[in-house]
């Protein structure tokens, strides 16, 4: 089994705008379309406490429309990266406990390790919801619908901005964000864009997006398994 934690970086400011539990139904949106994927059996989201970057790391920055303040994508990936690795450590920790538990009641002589080998958390989701830059250029990405992956070993760290997919409707705007995690999670697992109808085919523009269901198309989702290993 695969874990993929998920996290919110914010800072004070826009901590009000997320408000109303809206992190918490992106998360069960996303594990409902895992589900309706049929692989969330072999892939769990975790939702992990949120990350708090202090204003102090804000930079300045002009651009077309003005200043814009923003935080350093380095410092996102950082602050994703070690979080990935402590609720990693502690989740293991707490796996290996259960297992010498179990194996202490059965009275059977279970191979720790090896169970613990069959326990992936190696990628960690963070939403953002203030612009990033890289460098000094501005990072378009903020407004694009594209997620920033790294890879640091065999870890990754995936970052997605919630400005693209802005709405006052919470609803539509859960709906949008689960599904632009669900084209990440194809990434994560090796899969490019796609022409089929498909959660890998990227918009063209919002109202293309809102169109697109939920759905790996049949090709994606048996290269998604196999690349994960499970077929
Ligand atoms: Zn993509
Ligand atoms: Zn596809």
């Amino acid at each position: 089994m695969e874990l993929i934690g998920i996290t919110f970086i914010s800072n004070v400011r826009d901590e009000k705008v997320m408000g109303n539990g809206i992190i918490f139904r992106i998360y069960e949106r996303v594990a409902e379309y895992l589900n309706l994927n049929d692989i969330s059996e072999d892939t769990h989201l975790v939702l992990l406490h949120k990350i708090s970057l202090d204003p102090v790391y804000l930079i300045s920055i002009p651009t077309e429309n003005g200043k814009v303040k923003a935080y350093s994508l380095k410092a996102v990936i950082d602050a994703l990266y070690s979080k990935l690795l402590e609720e990693r450590e502690d989740l293991v920790w707490k796996r290996e406990q259960n297992l010498q538990e179990k194996a202490k009641k059965l009275g059977e002589n279970v191979n720790i390790y090896d169970e613990l080998k069959k326990f992936k958390f190696n990628k960690i989701i963070g939403i953002v919801s203030f612009p990033l830059i890289d460098r000094n250029p501005y990072f378009g990405y903020y407004e694009k619908f594209l997620g920033i992956h790294k890879k640091i070993g065999e870890k990754e760290v995936m970052v997605l901005s919630i400005k693209p997919f802005f709405s006052e409707d919470t609803d539509l705007l859960v709906d949008r964000v689960a599904k632009g995690i669900l084209h990440e999670i194809g990434h994560s697992y090796g899969l490019d864009h796609c022409e089929n109808s498909c959660i890998m085919h990227p918009p063209k523009n919002i109202q293309d997006w809102d169109r697109r269901r939920p759905y790996f198309c049949a090709e994606c989702l048996a290269e998604l398994k196999k690349n994960a290993g499970w077929i």
